[in-house]
């Protein structure tokens, strides 16, 4: 019987007692393990089973975290003449009256409601929620929490959350929590299941406090027993923040001990001495044409160090667009072959690769150094052996070992195309196609990372950061233009583009779909090339021939008159192209890219320091909070404030593509609290 409890320790009604000679096999409940199936726990049957999948809760440990998404605190009860726009604030109302209406356009329902308190009557709006009309009955008080709808004139709330009055009181305490639903499941019934859950926390029988003694104390944390309860069950504020300290401070804490662990196992490796021959370093940049700004120099000057020891350097270059990257890969991949070892580039796309290919070959163009390119459609064998420099795509990685038998350095640009997650496995990839020594390894990106971000996610990594672009660049001036202005607009760019300055034109982003994609920009060269007869205009998508594509690049990069003015592009061009006479840029169905995508975009252009413009257009009406966004980025030139922006709103794993790499979205810990990410840091760091 070790393993089992009597039915009468759980809630349900058994005749059985100590004395019968047999127990009754349905009233006998095997304790239970985080990961036994939610369907163990009472009243869950096959139905819920799967309803809660649906929440992503299989087992007992899915359920213990499915966290609420907010509390009604009914200890904070605010008079309806309280409610601000600021603040979701509780308030309990009886309603007076209730419908719901059907719009004829866009086939949306609207809910209203009238609903009073002592100190005033208020509106309720609720979009497409008709099912409303079966938990909110006229004449019932219930329990409300929201805030005044910013853009009404008129007093008025939308769609607040809301519970009966009595249902809310009964259940649990003054603070009652609210969790994210799907359809067929109702707040109450996951409260009461959780609610059962958490009661029975003794008897499961393998949740353990998960951090150390030490680390509990020193930071002053709750227990993981308590934290459990009081997030789903708080019975004061000041208890649900312990519990979200306490709970967001382990989250942090398993990446930084992962992050570090990955730090330390790469410590253990032995890397190829690089001589960091200062003399060459001097000649090399006293080639250029222009001066190196102070972050390069010092860029420079760190991965020089970096690559003389002998633990494998593992560094990160972040940048923003245009802040000179590229010239940083190629100094260090001149010390690397002038110290006889080769240097891998992996890029995300050929476009880029071609584009790379050109620049490292021209630059290094004095030192005799052979490089070349490793694409899916290029002669591979013949082409890179003996290489000192290889450049490529993807196609890179399944190249035999032979060709990297000597690799002394890995590039990896434009990193955040590639995802945090497989960072690692890249590592790995390249470090397992040499012989014994793992090769240094650098990544870029030009996605700035808050330094909280820098703490964390890419905690194993040393990082290098370019803060200013070169002193001679002028923002990009950026304008969203109305529907209405288009015409006006586009006279004016080509009456620019006559003037000679070249103009990327992007077509909408289209998701999922190549094909839809390619056919948009079909469309719009189509539309381009009547509207503006004069310009000579081109086509570029993904699904072009290689060798075509890099022939409309060549001509678009080698202007002269007779040449392209205008590329009509899908947003491939956005990783990495440096076309230094193309100062227009614009982008239509602007709304649906993301803030660091725009970013990206507008960074093709202003890259020499003549004056560069971007245009905004929109292929729907924007919605108000897309015109905030756009408008917003049309003020904002720093990436790295506009990074912040978009990831304030949309998380890590959006802007950074970690969702499909595995990393998980934080569910309690801000990545932006600083105070927490140093101390789990710290915390990291002792537990090691
Ligand atoms: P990114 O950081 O976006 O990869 P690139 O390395 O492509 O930027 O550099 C953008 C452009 O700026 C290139 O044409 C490059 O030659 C030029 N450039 C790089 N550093 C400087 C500098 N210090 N002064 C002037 N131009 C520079
Ligand atoms: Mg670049």
């Amino acid at each position: 019987m070790d393993n089992y409890n009597c039915c009468a320790v759980w809630d349900h009604t058994c005749s059985s007692t100590k004395l019968d000679p047999i127990p009754i096999i349905s009233c006998i409940i095997p304790t239970l393990k985080l990961n036994d199936s939610v369907s163990k726990i009472p009243l869950i049957g096959p139905k819920y089973e799967a309803l809660l999948l649906q929440l992503g809760a299989k087992t007992v440990q899915d359920l213990l975290y499915y966290f609420p998404r907010t509390y009604f605190d009914s200890s904070k009860v605010h008079e309806i003449t309280d409610l601000d726009r600021e603040e979701k604030k509780t308030f309990v109302a009886t309603v007076l009256k209730f419908s719901s209406i059907r719009t004829r356009k866009k086939r949306m329902t609207i809910q209203s409601a009238l609903v009073e308190d002592d100190s005033a009557q208020i509106d309720i709006m609720w979009f497409n929620q008709p099912f409303l009309k079966d938990s909110l009955k006229v004449g019932e008080k219930y329990i409300f929490s929201g805030k005044l709808n910013p853009k009404s004139y008129k007093p008025q709330v939308s769609s607040p959350e809301h519970e009966p009055i009595k249902e809310s009181q009964t259940h649990v305490g003054l603070i009652t929590p609210i969790y994210p639903l799907t359809q067929g499941l109702s707040n109450k019934w996951l409260r009461s299941r959780i609610k059962w859950l958490i009661d029975k926390l003794d008897y499961v029988t393998d949740l353990e406090e998960t951090l150390p003694k030490k680390i509990t104390t020193k930071y002053k944390l709750t227990n993981l027993f308590e934290a459990l309860r009081a997030i789903h069950f708080p019975e004061t504020q000041k208890e649900l923040k312990a519990a979200e300290t306490r709970l967001g401070f382990e989250e942090l804490l398993e990446i930084q001990v992962k992050m570090l662990k990955r730090k330390k196992s790469i410590e253990q490796l032995t890397g190829p001495s690089i001589n960091p021959d200062r003399t060459l370093i001097k000649e090399f940049i006293s080639k250029l044409d222009f001066e190196l700004t102070q972050g390069q120099t010092k860029a420079i000057d760190e991965l020089a160090d970096d690559l003389s020891d002998k633990k494998p350097m593992n560094r990160l270059l972040s940048g923003d667009v245009g802040s000179g990257k590229t010239i940083i890969a190629i100094a260090a991949s001149l010390l690397t072959v002038k110290s006889s070892k080769q240097v891998a580039i992996l890029v995300p796309t050929t476009v880029l690769a071609d584009q790379h290919y050109q620049t490292f070959t021209q630059t290094l163009q004095d030192y005799d150094i052979k490089i070349s390119q490793v694409s899916s459609n290029k002669n591979i064998e013949a082409d890179t052996k003996n290489a000192d420099i290889i450049i490529g795509t993807h196609a890179l990685l399944h190249q035999k070992k032979e060709l990297f038998s000597n690799l002394g350095l890995t590039i990896i640009d434009e990193q955040h195309k590639f995802g945090v997650e497989q960072r690692e496995d890249l590592r790995k990839t390249f470090t397992n196609k040499t012989k014994k020594n793992a090769p240094h390894f650098l990544t870029m990106t030009a996605t700035p990372i808050p330094r909280t971000l820098a703490l964390t996610l890419f905690g194993d990594l040393e990082v290098s950061e370019l803060k200013e672009k070169p002193s001679s660049r002028k923002p990009v001036k950026t304008h969203l233009v109305p529907e209405n202005k288009r015409e006006d607009a586009l006279k004016w760019i080509e009456k620019k583009a006559k003037t000679g300055i070249q103009i990327f034109w992007i077509a909408p982003l289209i998701e999922e779909s190549e094909k839809l994609q390619v056919k948009s920009v079909k469309t719009l060269f189509k539309e381009l090339q009547e509207s503006l007869p004069d310009l000579n205009v081109k086509l570029l998508h993904g699904k072009i021939k290689p060798k075509e594509k890099q022939k409309t690049l060549d001509d678009f990069s080698n202007f002269k008159d007779e040449k392209i003015h205008t590329l009509v592009s899908t947003s491939v061009i956005e990783v990495g192209i440096d076309i230094p006479n193309a100062n227009i840029i614009v982008i239509e169905g602007a709304e649906r890219f993301g803030l660091a995508q725009l970013h990206q975009l507008r960074g093709r252009v202003g890259r020499s320091e003549k004056q560069a413009w971007c245009f905004l257009f929109t292929s729907t009406k924007p919605t108000s909070d897309q015109r905030k966004r756009l408008r917003y980025f049309a003020k904002e030139n720093d990436g790295f404030n506009l990074a912040e922006f978009d990831l304030q709103r949309r998380g890590p794993g959006e802007v950074y593509g970690t969702r499909q790499a595995g990393i998980p979205d934080l569910k309690i810990a801000s990545i932006f609290d600083m105070e927490l990410v140093k101390k789990t840091r710290e915390a990291a760091l002792e537990m090691s």
